[in-house]
């Protein structure tokens, strides 16, 4: 079976007590590899060695930090097709599914990478004469990076690059769901000339390997991708050490359906952003707001997008299983005890007969806006449908959420699509699109419990994992 290291100063090693844990294959339920079962020691010992080589990578011009990662972009890139089977063995997905993810995370590469030669600050004039203040950023130490598996290698780059753009060291804490992914990204990492120790990867389970780096005195900032829950507990313990902490969380992301919309493409998108990768997006669309007036008619379109889409693992497949048996029992629950509530499932809910962790698209209606399954993170291709008599109450019945990630309106009206983005209280919205898909260059996260008004990637992901000093230069001091 495949063994998957550590990597800590360059090295790869397995953990210090010997331990590992099995990765599945969501695909088939059958092991395929095993990785480092990390504790408090081999983070420790990660730290370390990020803490000793920190300072000469800042010390580094950021042209030349951005050069060393586009190196990095451009062996993702000629290692692509390699890196997308290591993608979708370890989450089930399509190849053609993990080719564009991996497209996704070569992009973001590149994009901040450019950000080398684009390091902006501002210059400010003073109120004395023959004085200049301006702002340079300042890397902030040792970055923990901790990340979910829907979108492995995406999650790995969106955190890294910019991490070490901005001067930082950084220890990753793999997902335990795709840990084969990070290795390979370290080890390509290695071959682009990455200095030993800039980036270190330690495996391990959340609460053994992730908590470790969280109370770590020497991280100075925790970024964290993954269940609101695990990052309200990652806030209070960084927060008591006043370490920065990034959380990019959970959503439960309304589709509002008007009555003058394109119902055929409407039904597309929210088909799209509700089923596409198995539902597990942060920004899947996993509350569907449809006016009366064309409720029956966008049910019967989704209803038959919904029969016609492929379950699998392959390119003839419209989606893959879930990443593992956890997370479907928990999926399957919340729907047996929504129908036991009441509620009707026009499709799905079932596990499909077949090993792996499969679940067919699910639609769910008769569901109160704040019932369980429609306020609660399910993370699968489940989707509830509510009925509403028009805009103002779409509005409230999509702003009706603990979430605030993302969300999208269908209407062919420049006064309703105007009104929505306004109104609606999320970290993006799409007018006349999915509730996903934002793109490596452009500012993505949430309000409420999806996170805590940071963003990744964009320039925006720069503010993370850096600080600004402001400068003063007072020039001729003799006249001054
Ligand atoms: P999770 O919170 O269970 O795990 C995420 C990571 O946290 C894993 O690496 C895990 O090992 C680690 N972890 C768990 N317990 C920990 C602890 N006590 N201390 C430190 N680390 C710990 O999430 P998941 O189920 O793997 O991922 C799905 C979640 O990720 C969903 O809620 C989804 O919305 C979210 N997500 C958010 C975004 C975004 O940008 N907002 C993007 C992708 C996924």
């Amino acid at each position: 079976m495949i063994e998957i290291p550590n990597v800590v100063a360059g090295e790869e090693r397995p953990a210090a007590g010997g331990e590992w844990f099995e990765k599945l294959a969501p695909a088939t339920g059958e092991p395929i590899s095993r990785a480092a079962r990390s504790r408090a020691v081999d983070v420790g010992a990660a730290v370390a060695a990020a803490e000793q080589a920190q300072p000469a990578w800042a010390a580094r011009t950021v042209e030349e930090r951005g050069r060393i990662l586009r190196r990095i972009a451009q062996l993702l890139e000629r290692d692509r097709e390699a890196v997308a089977a290591v993608v979708a063995d370890e989450t089930g997905k399509s190849p053609k599914d993990a080719r564009a993810e991996t497209d996704g995370a070569i992009e973001l590469g590149y994009f901040i990478a450019g950000e080398g030669r684009r390091f902006y600050g501002k210059t400010i004039p003073s109120a004395t004469p023959n004085r200049q203040a301006m702002t340079l950023r300042q890397p902030l130490g040792v970055a923990g990076l901790i990340i979910a598996a829907n979108t492995p290698i995406a999650n790995v780059a969106w955190k890294v690059f910019p991490a070490l753009l901005c001067g930082n060291a950084a220890v990753l804490k793999g997902s335990e769901d795709s840990p084969r992914t990070a290795l390979v990204f370290a080890r390509l990492a290695a071959e682009a000339g990455l200095p030993a120790g800039v980036l270190d990867v330690v495996h391990g389970l959340g609460p053994e390997a992730g908590q470790p780096l969280v109370e770590d005195e020497r991280v100075a900032v925790v970024s964290f991708t993954g269940s609101t829950a695990v990052g309200r507990m990652i806030a209070r313990v960084a927060g008591e050490r006043l370490a920065k902490v990034c959380l990019e969380l959970g959503g439960k992301n309304p589709l509002v359906v008007c009555d003058d919309a394109n119902l055929e493409k409407a039904a597309q998108a929210a088909a799209l952003s509700a089923f596409s990768n198995a539902g597990q997006r942060c920004a899947a669309g996993s509350r569907l707001i449809v006016f009366d007036a064309v409720y029956d008619r966008f049910r019967d379109l989704l209803v038959e997008k919904a029969s016609t889409q492929k379950v699998g693992p392959t390119d003839d497949d419209d989606f893959g299983p879930v990443i593992n048996e956890r997370q479907l029992a928990n999926m399957l629950a919340a729907v047996a005890r929504a129908r036991e509530a009441g509620a009707t499932v026009v499709t799905g809910g079932e596990q499909l007969e077949r090993p792996g962790f499969y679940i067919p698209p699910t639609i769910v209606e008769d569901v109160a806006i704040d019932a369980e399954l429609s306020s609660t993170e399910l993370f699968g291709p489940i989707t509830t449908l509510h009925r509403v008599a028009d805009f103002e109450e779409a509005l409230t019945a999509a702003n009706a959420s603990p979430y605030a990630l993302t969300a999208a309106i269908w209407t062919n009206s420049i006064h309703r699509g105007h009104e929505f983005l306004h109104r609606i209280v999320a970290g993006g919205v799409q007018v006349n699109g999915p509730t996903y898909g934002f793109e490596p260059h452009v500012p993505f996260g949430g309000l409420r419990n999806s996170g805590t008004g940071w963003r990744e990637p964009g320039t925006e992901a720069l503010d993370v994992y850096s600080d600004w000093k402001t400068v003063y230069v007072t020039h001729d001091p003799e006249a001054a």
